[in-house]
């Protein structure tokens, strides 16, 4: 085990400005915890961005590691705690849990975390393919789930997923379209259009074809079920646009965090919202939903998910890609520097 390894690491100085760089940290800078993990990947979503540009909403202390996303093998176990159920060598994924957030996360050679938090990789996933779903996959598969626990069946009608290019949203037109349902994507790339069509999307619309500003209570009815990423007057139209009983999920925010909205949708469709919530998702649910991934709900085309792999080094530009909007599928994160 290497007692110094490198980490991407964000400063605020004394001036208030934040930057990232990679620096070298040793064993005994990680915050406590029971299992200590050699980190194979992490991956990159838009809440590790928002945590490299310092946002308040993520980050709450300095120096910090980002990377809500990390899987590889133990390393380190405590064995006077309740992580006796790993051992070193034990292949294990973390998503959440505070990691890359009120703990120091992924981007770094090493993690070290509350064994309550960490999940052994499940049978049937590489440690590379866990990191392809990441949070992202996870997030959407919370989604799917939400959907097929509210007794939307593929017979019901379409489906929509808003931010479709994006990490959650490409993962949830891909199970989506595994389990059957006629889906439409939403997305404000072109250049995503061929890959959604290869992931199972039937139909894509742009951004403006699903954003209605009017102050209409109810419009008409589209979509069975909604899965949403963006938030806003998004989320607000799919709401007024979901069909009798049907069911929404709201987990993002790129779009905005307002819902302009009435009740009427509630109270004269029966439409069910639901919230998505990766990070604290309790341990059972999060080993089902995990088992479900590797198992019966496994994606034939996650390696074509994959936009790029980046090691620590290759960080900024894809960090800025995805504050941007720009980036399509899962980035890959290497916890190696050039
Ligand atoms: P990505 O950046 O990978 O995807 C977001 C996608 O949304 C973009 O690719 C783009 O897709 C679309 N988009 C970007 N900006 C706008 C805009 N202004 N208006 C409408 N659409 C826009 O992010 P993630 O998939 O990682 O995360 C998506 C959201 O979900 C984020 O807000 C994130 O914080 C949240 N999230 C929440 C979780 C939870 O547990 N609640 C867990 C994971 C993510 P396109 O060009 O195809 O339209």
């Amino acid at each position: 085990m290497s007692e110094n390894f490198s980490c991407y690491l964000v400063r605020k100085n004394d001036d208030g400005q934040v930057r990232a760089a990679v620096e070298r940290i040793g064993l005994g800078d990680l915050p406590s915890g029971e299992v200590t993990i050699r980190v194979t990947y992490s991956s990159l979503n838009y809440k590790d961005a928002l945590a490299a540009t310092g946002h308040p909403g993520v980050v709450r202390s300095f120096p910090h590691v980002p990377g809500v996303d990390a899987a590889g093998v133990v390393e380190l176990s405590d064995p006077s705690s309740d992580s006796d159920q790993f051992t070193p060598g034990d292949k294990v994924l973390i998503t959440g849990c505070q990691l890359g957030a009120a703990r120091w996360g992924g981007y770094a050679a090493y993690v070290r975390m509350p064994a309550e938090s960490v999940v052994p990789l499940p049978d049937g996933l590489s440690l590379r393919e866990s990191m392809i779903y990441g949070t992202a996959g996870f997030t959407a598969a919370q989604s799917v789930q939400a959907i097929l626990d509210h007794e939307i069946d593929t017979s019901r009608g379409p489906v929509v997923v808003t931010g479709a290019s994006g990490g959650v949203g490409c993962m949830a037109v891909a199970l989506l379209a595994k389990l059957g349902y006629e889906v439409v994507a939403v997305s404000g790339k072109e250049s995503a259009h061929d890959l959604l069509r290869e992931l199972g999307a039937v139909e894509i619309l742009p951004r403006d074809k699903v954003v209605d500003k009017s102050d209409g209570p109810l419009l008409g009815s589209r979509w069975s079920a909604a899965v949403d990423t963006v938030g806003g007057a998004t989320l607000a139209t799919l709401i007024r646009s979901t069909m009798h009983r049907g069911c929404v999920t709201a987990c993002g925010l790129v779009g905005g965090h307002e819902l302009p909205l009435t009740v009427y949708p509630f109270i004269l469709r029966g439409v069910t919202l639901v919230g998505i919530d990766s990070e604290k998702c309790p341990m059972p649910e999060r080993l089902a939903i995990w088992s479900r991934l590797a198992g019966e709900w496994k994606l034939d085309r996650l390696e074509s998910m994959v936009s790029s792999t980046v090691n620590l080094t290759g960080l900024d530009k894809p960090i800025e890609a995805i504050l941007a909007g720009r980036i399509c599928g899962r980035t890959l994160v290497e916890p190696t520097v050039d």
